[in-house]
């Protein structure tokens, strides 16, 4: 076991533009730690970084408290899983398996005990003999994930290992996934561009974009204290929704109507002290319709009337989408900020909303 620390990692390829930048992280031993971004962010490369499958550029990497930067990836005692699973078509699972372990000359008696509490822990034993080609996806994956346990490794490395799966399996997979990494207590990195999967697996997520790391913290942090805009936006499903506003004494002016300020940002405005533009960022859920709820026993919010213009019903979930003076933000417009996120769903089917802010503001622009 290890833990793993980066400091100030960066990976340039050819033309000379730095792909990851300056990534300090210090992950502990046991911990699972999830880099989630969007496409072409770098999440593969820094954990390729970390492999040893891409040299690092400039920075240290330590594992176990030891550099590691120039080490060949066999001699770091890591295991990866890849998204393809990589299984040798004309090995059986039980070989298949046991690979790292023959690799390893370890003797035929611990190579059968090591392989069975491997097919226990990922319920594979009734497909030992069987090969690659007869298997479901799900099952592939869960004998990739094998092979890479079974050398009890110092740490897991895992590359999108359940992108290829359809939507069922990807849930019970994720279910997998956790439940070993919980019982081997091994340090894992996982890369997934998956909010979804970042936030129900990882004790801690890296939020990543465009080669640097945003924020790191634990899932429910990340949803309730976004440090700036990207990582509002990019957490949480549907997203939050972003509205111009005006910080003024105690309150928060925006298209909706007022809305009480928060501490942090009331913190923040008492130091510029002049009103000061803001973005309000509200999540959906915070949204209620003021017809269904009783007023008197909610916290202060505004109140506005809006058209639905789109009704999404997910059985579960209803989403409505309303306009709002017809002014939507494009957040790309939008400074990074220090953000402090209230928010706010509608989930009334019916065409004409009255409804009620809960949550409360919002984030200073510029
Ligand atoms: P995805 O989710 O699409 O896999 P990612 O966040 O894992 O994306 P990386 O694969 O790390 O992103 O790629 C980061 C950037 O580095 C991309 O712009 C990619 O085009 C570039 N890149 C990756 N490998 C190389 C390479 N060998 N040579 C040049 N550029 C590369």
């Amino acid at each position: 076991m290890a833990d793993i620390v980066l400091r100030k990692v960066s990976k340039m390829f050819g033309d000379g533009t730095a792909v990851v930048r300056d990534v300090d992280l210090e992950i502990a031993d046991g911990e699972f730690v999830i880099l989630v971004g969007p496409s072409g962010c770098g999440k593969s490369t820094t954990l390729n970084m970390v492999a040893g499958l891409d040299d690092i550029t400039s920075g240290d990497l330590l594992i176990g408290g030891e550099r590691v930067n120039e080490r060949a990836p066999r001699e770091r005692d890591i295991a990866m899983v890849f998204q393809s699973y990589a299984l040798y078509p004309h090995l059986t699972v039980a070989e298949n398996i046991a690979f790292p372990l023959r690799l390893a000359r370890l003797d035929k008696p611990s190579v059968a005990a090591r392989v069975a509490e491997v097919a226990a822990l990922l319920e594979l034993e009734s497909l030992l003999d069987r090969r690659p080609a007869n298997l479901s996806g799900g099952q592939r994956q869960r004998v990739a994930m094998g092979r890479a346990i079974v050398r009890r490794p110092r740490a897991f490395l895992m590359d999108e290992p359940l992108s290829n799966l359809d939507a069922k399996l990807r849930v019970q997979m994720r279910a997998v996934v956790s439940r070993l990494q919980r019982r081997l207590g091994t340090t894992t990195v996982y890369v997934t561009h998956d909010q979804v999967e970042a936030m129900t697996l990882g004790d801690r997520v890296v939020v990543m974009r465009s080669g640097a790391v945003q924020q790191v913290a634990a899932p429910r942090e990340l949803y309730e204290r976004p440090v700036n805009l990207f990582v509002a936006g990019f957490i949480g499903s549907p997203a939050m929704n972003f509205l111009p506003g005006m910080a003024e004494e105690g309150r928060v002016r925006c298209p909706l109507g007022d809305l009480p300020m928060s501490a942090p940002l009331a913190r923040d405005w008492d130091a510029a002290g002049r009103p000061a533009r803001v973005v309000v960022g509200l999540r959906p859920e915070h949204f209620e319709d003021s017809r269904l709820v009783d007023d008197t026993a909610r916290a202060p919010g505004a109140k506005f009337e809006a058209e639905a213009e789109m009704v999404e019903s997910l059985g579960s979930d209803t989403y409505v989408h309303v306009g709002v003076e017809g002014d939507r933000v494009e957040s790309a417009e939008l400074a990074e900020l220090n953000a402090e996120i209230g928010g706010a769903a509608l989930d009334s089917n019916r065409n004409r909303l009255v409804t009620r802010l809960g949550g409360q503001s919002a984030a200073r622009v510029g």
